[in-house]
Parts: C-alpha cells; structure tokens; sequence
C-alpha cells in the first residue's frame, strides 16, 4: 500500500515559501541574496499591540481558548466589520482561527463536496487552488491581463458559471496583482449573482488596509450578497503580525457554526495571547497603522519607477497590498547569459541566480506571462535590487 494518500501526492508545494527555501540556501553559500519573494511585512508590530500581549501573559491569559475566539475578541472584530464596512454581524457569525489561511481551510472543508467548482478570477493567491483541491473542489481559473488591471469582468463571470458551480474566490486588494475592485466594478459582478442565487462569495479582505486611495469595498456590502458572502480578514498583513496567525470570518451563521466543528476536531481555538492582542488591534483606529501604509506607498511609487524603466517589463499600477505583477513575457525565448527564458519560472530562476533576487514565478498564482515582487523591504534594498534587475536583463 502507497505510504502517503493521493491528497498529499496532489498537492503543490506552496511556490513563495520553496523560492524562499532555495534564496536560503544561496544565502548558506555566502551569496547575498535580497529576498523579494516573501509577502511579508519588514515591520515590528506596533507597541500598542505588543503592550496588550504582554499585559495578557501577565494577567495568566493561559488556558484553551473557545474554539470560534473570545467573546471579547469576536466583539472587537464585530466593531470592525461595522466601523469599516458598515457590516453587521452577530456573535454566532464569527470565528476567530490560526490565520486567514485556517479560516480558507476551514470555508472548503464545510462547503465543498467532490465535484463542486470554484471560480478563482487568476492571479490569485497562491494557496486558494490547493486548498480547493484538498476538500475534492474544482478550481476553474478565469484567466485576466494586464489590460483589465487583472480584474475579472462581468461577461468572464458569467461566462465560466457551470450548474456545478459552488462558490468564487478573490482577493481585493489582490495578491498578487495589488488590484483593488471598485464599488462599480463589484456592482457588475453581483449583477451576475443576482442571477446565480444559489452561488457563494469568498471575500479575502486581508489587504484591506493596504489601500493607497481607491477605497475599500466589501462585497457583503451589497444587500444581495450578504447572506451568501463569507468575508475573510486578519491581522497578518496591516498589523505586521504574520507570526501571530490571527485571521477570522463574517459569514451567514450556518457556515460559520460549520467552520467552528470542523475547527473544534482540527486545531481548537486560536493562541490565547495572540487573541488578547488582536482584541486591541481591531478596537484601535487602523489610523494607527497607517505609517506603515505611507512607507509602503512611497515603496510602491519608487519600485514602478524603476522597473518602468527596464525594457520589457510591463506593470500595472497596483492599488493595495505589497506586490508588483510585471508582465515579462517579453523575455520568453530570449537569451540571457547563455540561458534561454522559455517561462516565467525560468526568468525568475534566472533573476535568482544571476541577478541574486528572490522574485515567484506567476504561474504559481495562475498566470504564466509574469513574476511577483513583493515591496515589503527597505527603499535601499529595492533600489539594489532593482538595479541588479537590469543589469541581468540588458
Ligand atoms: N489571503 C491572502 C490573499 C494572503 O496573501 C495571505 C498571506 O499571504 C493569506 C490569506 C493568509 O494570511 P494569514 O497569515 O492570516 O494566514
């Protein structure tokens, strides 16, 4: 009998996390590597939170936790979803997990059977396909480009709904394109839905935060799609706590009871200090954050303007998160260096390798013409390998 189940056999393994597996190793051998694979943060997390944990160690915050978070904490998460959302949720409707990426896990673990399809308007985030798969769903990928800003259209909605169609999953602010939907584009969508009653929403608002001006739209919001909308968000990304693995949901009661057993047999509640600090971090204004958003936008502003610059690298203007998208296909069947580009996962090894920057390759989020690069680092460590970027590439 096969040691390991065909689930495991199937899976990818997460494309961000072997690129930073592979820059280490280069780093081991005395290579010095700028590691712009990696979509987290260069952060500390903020004192006023790191205070409020300290304080929950001391007040002997140790025991299990409720499964679905503390009171208090699905309170606070309550304020926000209403403070930032106009959203409004009952205790019973939230669940508090280890992550947004638990709280993924936990949505296909209840809601998909064998067979059911979800639409994932591609680039998206990584995770979202091999999660599908592991709970026997279909991902159907509706490719975008450039042209659209990597947003999915009504008429491509419509157009890849099937009557097996279960649920669609996207990220706005998008990882990895950095694409925000505006209110209107959202409108079109859920006019689609309008149409589709029996069709779930996964509205992955991790990013919400890292928003450079256009606005932040839930598509809960709209009347229609609250009671089929499952709104995912966390702490990681705003808050610069991705160790922390706090990430929670709004969703209809029945699904959020669902994801609560299905936590309950898997990992029981979340860390009881990170919760007692994330209480904090919803209650305060995100006000709070936002110089870590201006130095990001600042960041982004800098990085266009280099790689505008580079022959052949072709990026859209991204709105949120920490992300460039840059479309490379230019490059396909060049040859750099002696070595011949045939994909994108060939540029990006290259730019590894001869360029000593870690980037990942699109097709790890579903589209095969780009590479992403992540922001998250100092102005100076951009600027460098920016330039290393050109260099390998002229
Ligand atoms: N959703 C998106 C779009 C992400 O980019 C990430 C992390 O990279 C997650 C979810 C997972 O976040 P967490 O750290 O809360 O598990």
């Amino acid at each position: 009998m096969q040691l390991l189940s065909d689930r495991i056999l199937n899976m990818a393994t997460s494309a961000t996390l072997a690129m930073a597996a592979k820059a280490r190793e280069l780093r081991g051998e005395g290579k010095d590597i700028i590691g712009l694979s990696l979509g987290e943060p260069d952060f500390n997390t903020p004192d006023f939170i790191k205070e409020a944990a300290i304080q929950a160690i001391n007040e002997n915050y140790n025991s299990y936790t409720p499964v679905d978070g503390y009171g208090e904490l699905k309170d606070a998460i309550i304020t926000k979803f209403k403070r930032d959302n106009g959203l409004t949720y009952e205790s019973s409707q939230i669940v508090v997990s280890t992550g947004a990426k638990q709280a993924l896990f936990n949505i296909a673990g209840v809601m998909l059977n064998d067979g059911d399809e979800v639409i994932l308007p591609c680039p998206y985030w990584v995770s979202y396909s091999d999660i599908v798969k592991l709970f026997g769903g279909v991902p159907v990928e509706v490719k975008t480009s450039i042209e659209t800003d990597f947003k999915m259209t009504a008429e491509q909605l419509e157009a890849a709904i099937t009557p097996k169609t279960k649920m669609m999953w996207f990220s706005s602010p998008c990882n990895p394109s950095g694409s925000v939907y505006s209110k209107e584009e959202l409108q079109a969508l859920v006019d689609v839905f309008k149409k589709y009653p029996d069709i779930y929403v996964v509205s992955d608002e991790i990013y919400e935060h890292i928003n450079y001006g256009k606005g932040h739209t839930s598509i809960a919001e709209f009347e229609e799609m609250y009671n089929r909308t499952i709104t995912v968000n966390g702490v990681s990304k705003a808050f610069a706590m991705t160790g922390w693995r706090i990430g929670y949901i709004g969703a209809p009661e029945k699904i959020a009871r669902a994801c609560n057993k299905l936590q309950g047999q898997a990992t029981s509640g979340a860390n009881c200090i990170a919760q007692r600090a994330v209480i904090t971090a919803c209650t305060e204004s995100p006000e709070k954050v936002s110089y870590m958003i201006e130095e990001f936008k600042e960041r982004r502003d800098l990085i266009l303007g280099l790689l505008n610059d580079i022959e052949g690298f072709n990026c859209n203007v991204p709105d949120g998160a920490f992300y460039v998208f840059p479309d490379i296909s230019y490059y396909f069947g060049k040859t750099l260096r002696g070595k011949t580009i045939n994909n994108a996962t060939d540029f990006s090894l290259y730019l590894l390798e001869e360029a000593l920057v870690a980037t990942v390759t699109g097709d790890a989020f579903g589209n095969p013409n780009c590479i992403r690069i992540s922001y998250a680092a100092s102005q100076e460590q951009i600027i460098e390998a920016i330039k290393r970027i050109k260099e390998a590439v002229s």
